[in-house]
Order: structure tokens, then sequence, then C-alpha cells
């Protein structure tokens, strides 16, 4: 029998990917996707939105959770790339979707988080000012709907830092985490989840790995941001849920920690950072 079909094996949970139709393309199907993700022992995923049609095809996803072998929750945002378009429709959706403040064990087919929603002054796809407004708006509804921020930030750290402090959010996770230790301090400082995506893996990301190697270990996510950022040695092509698997592997020899034990202990941090409740 292979490791992964030991009964007691630890299963992972991809903590961030983009699983809609949009995303996936024609030629790739979810049944196939969740297949290959739950043959390597993925088995849980959060489907994240971008804009207004993503957010709700992303819970439409997570609600077919039942047919497939990957229990899927969802995440409801607007990117900071879409500012512009302006965050009325995600408010409207998030309000109608969430669940009863303070509840936890929030069961596959909830939604769970607001976002992925931030600050991104690489490509200023749309106006700083517009997109610190936005992102404070998010961040607001996640606080009044107890409901996890999912995080998007890129050349912007002193100003999410401060978005994030005055806040007050009780469940932050900054997605696909690309700072160095100096930035995974401050993230921590905010009571943050710092999640790791494939770029751990990258030969250029020496910075990432030394944030990784300061991150306490009940701190620590791990995602694929799939279709986006497929690790080493996959590079170039669409990723998918079974490639956290890849990191989370990568993590632990960077950790010198057992791959087991990194998939448990990063699937008991998803729990906490989204308020789920996991399959006995
Ligand atoms: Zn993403």
């Amino acid at each position: 029998m292979s490791e992964l079909g030991r009964a007691d094996a630890p299963t992972w949970t991809d903590s961030h990917c983009h699983l809609q139709g949009e995303f996936l393309g024609d030629a790739i199907e979810i049944e196939a996707v969740a297949e290959r993700a739950a043959s390597v022992g993925v088995v849980r995923a959060i489907c994240i939105g971008t804009n207004e049609p993503s957010s709700l095809a992303a819970l439409a996803l997570a609600q077919r959770s039942g047919d497939l072998p990957l229990e899927m929750w969802a995440t409801v945002g607007l990117h900071p790339h879409d500012a512009s378009d302006g965050v009325a429709p995600l408010l409207a959706l998030a309000r109608d979707g969430a669940p009863v403040p303070g509840s936890v064990g929030r069961p596959p087919g909830s939604l769970v988080g607001i976002g992925e929603c931030g600050l991104d002054y690489h490509y200023d796809h749309s106006p700083r000012a517009v997109q610190r407004a936005v992102f404070a708006e998010q961040a607001a509804l996640a606080a009044e709907l107890d409901l996890t921020l999912v995080v998007h930030t890129r050349e912007a750290w002193d100003d999410t830092v401060a978005i994030l402090r005055d806040a007050r959010v009780p469940r932050v996770v900054i997605h696909c985490f690309t700072g160095g230790p100096a930035e995974a301090e401050a993230c921590l400082a905010l009571g943050a989840w710092v999640s790791f995506s494939g770029i751990v893996t990258f030969k250029n990301a020496e910075g990432v790995r030394e944030a990784t190697r300061i991150c306490p270990l009940d701190r620590l996510l791990i995602e694929t941001d799939s279709p986006f950022l497929a690790p080493v040695p996959y590079r170039g092509t669409p990723n998918e849920p079974a490639r956290v698997a890849v990191i989370g592997a990568f993590v632990g020899e960077l950790l010198d920690v057992a791959a087991d034990e990194v998939a448990r202990r990063t699937t008991a941090n998803a729990l906490h950072a989204f308020a789920l409740s996991l399959s006995p």
C-alpha cells in the first residue's frame, strides 16, 4: 500500500485556489482536478473570488462539495486590480451568504471569507487611493460579518499593515506571501496567518524561504493559488490543488519537519483561520 493509502495518513488543505470555470478553462474539468487532488491526499480547498462573477462562481462550486472528493469553501471579494469597479455588489453578496457571526465549524459549501482583496502597487491597475478605500471597506465587512480576510499585497506592505491594524479583523490570512523575514514579522505581529505558495520553491525566492523558517508552525498555511504559480518542477503548467502536497513536502524539508506533520499542522491552521469544520 502506498504511503497515502494508510488509514491514518494526514490529508492536505489548499488554503487558496481559483477553480471556477473561467480559471480552469474549457480543457480541464473540476471532476478530474478533484480526483487528482484526492489521489495525493489533498481533500480540502478554499475557492477564492476576485470580483462579483467569480465570487458567485466560487459559492456555486463550493456547494458541489458533496459530489466531489474535494471539500470546498468559498470567499467573495474584489481584487485590487479591479478596485475601480466598486465594492457594492460584493458587500451585498457577502451579507446574503455570511454564516452567523461567532459560529465555528462552518461546513463545506459555506462562505468563509472576504477576499482576495488588498493592495497591488506593482501593477497599479486601479488608482492607489481607490485600492486603499476598497480594501478598507472589505476589511470592515470581514470584521462585521466575522469572516476571514484574505489579503493580496504586492509592493504595498506599509499601507497594508496600516489598514489591517485599523480594521481589527478577527482572522487575517496573508495569501501568497512574497516578503522576507521583516514582512513576515509584521504579519505575525498583527496575528495573521502567513500562506506560502509554490513561490517558496522558486530558485530566486531565498527571502521567502527565510520568512518560512521564522514562521511558527501554528501560523503557517500552504496554498497553490491555482491555476497560477505551479511549484518546481511543474513551472509553466496550469497549477491545481494536487500540487499543495508538493509545496508542503518542500516546506517540510526546509523546516526539517516530516511532510505528514506539515499536512497535519497546516490543516489544523486552516481550520482555525477559516473557522472550518472538517470531515472525520
Ligand atoms: Zn489568488
